[in-house]
């Protein structure tokens, strides 16, 4: 991985809920088939992913930054995982963590890794923080098709009745959820998410962009790609949603992605 050195360290976002964004990485080690991030950059995923870059200055940056900036919600991260493989050398999201901790910035993770667990002490001294893990499938012979580099589905269960048996407020993010979860599974997946002490969950549409469907035209199964294409032209997330809304009444709130 590459360091380079960076300007700015918060960048305002129109995010709901996130007031700045911090990346302390440039790319992303999890290599997600369906990442957005490439294609508004005009790069391919291939090239995404060589250019990886730790952005070793960022907690100078960042201290700065606090000094002047309207106090907001920072969401880590927004066009990265801030605990990719990398952090656990560079420990750049930890240096972050701490700046804004001593200043008590409010803060939102979003992660696929169970790496934030080496985190807890810090996180669990905000006085607002949510830790959120992104769960889009139960299948992992799907996960790894899609999210090939990214930790497993078990993985990242685990973390999350962790990170929620410290009392921090922990949701999960299914998003992009693969729409291969039938209606009559959705009560499975709630007693998992309640089990894993979820207050939270956000559920988001697999959008059929472009470039991003044609790479994932290109690894998915002949049999997923038909099931995909014509469940996300149809209805399916609509009823997918009122289904979870149903199940996980009086458990844990459900919500809808901004799309
Ligand atoms: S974890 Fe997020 S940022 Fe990283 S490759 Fe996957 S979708 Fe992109």
């Amino acid at each position: 991985m590459k360091e380079v050195w960076c300007r700015s360290a918060l960048t305002s976002s129109k995010l709901p809920g996130i007031d700045y964004s911090l990346n302390p990485y440039v790319g992303c080690s999890h290599g997600c088939v369906y990442c957005y991030v490439p294609s508004m950059l005009r790069k391919s995923r291939e090239e995404w992913m060589g250019k990886m870059a730790a952005k070793r200055n960022i907690p100078a940056v960042l201290r700065k930054e606090l000094k002047s900036k309207r106090k907001g919600v920072v969401g880590i991260s927004v066009s990265t995982d801030a605990y990719q493989a990398a952090e656990k050398k560079y420990e750049l999201t930890r240096k972050c963590l701490l700046l804004l901790l001593k200043h008590d910035w409010p803060i939102d993770i979003l992660t696929k890794s169970p790496l934030v667990l080496r985190d807890i002490s810090i996180i669990k001294k905000f006085s607002e923080a949510k830790v959120g893990f992104t769960i889009t499938t139960l299948n992992e012979e799907s996960r790894c098709i899609l999210e090939p580099y990214a930790p497993s589905i078990e993985e990242r269960i685990n973390a999350m009745k962790r990170i929620s048996s410290h009392g921090i407020f922990t949701y999960a993010f299914l998003g992009p959820l693969f729409p291969e979860v039938e209606e009559k599974d959705v009560g499975q997946w709630v007693e998992i998410l309640v089990d894993a002490g979820v207050n939270e969950v956000i559920i988001d549409n697999f959008h059929l962009r472009g470039s991003i469907w044609e790479e994932m035209a290109r690894v998915l199964p002949e049999e997923k790609k038909r099931i995909y294409i014509e469940r996300i032209k149809s209805k399916y997330y609509e009823k997918i949603f009122l289904r979870f809304q149903e199940e996980a009444k009086g458990k844990f709130a459900v919500l809808r992605a901004f799309m």
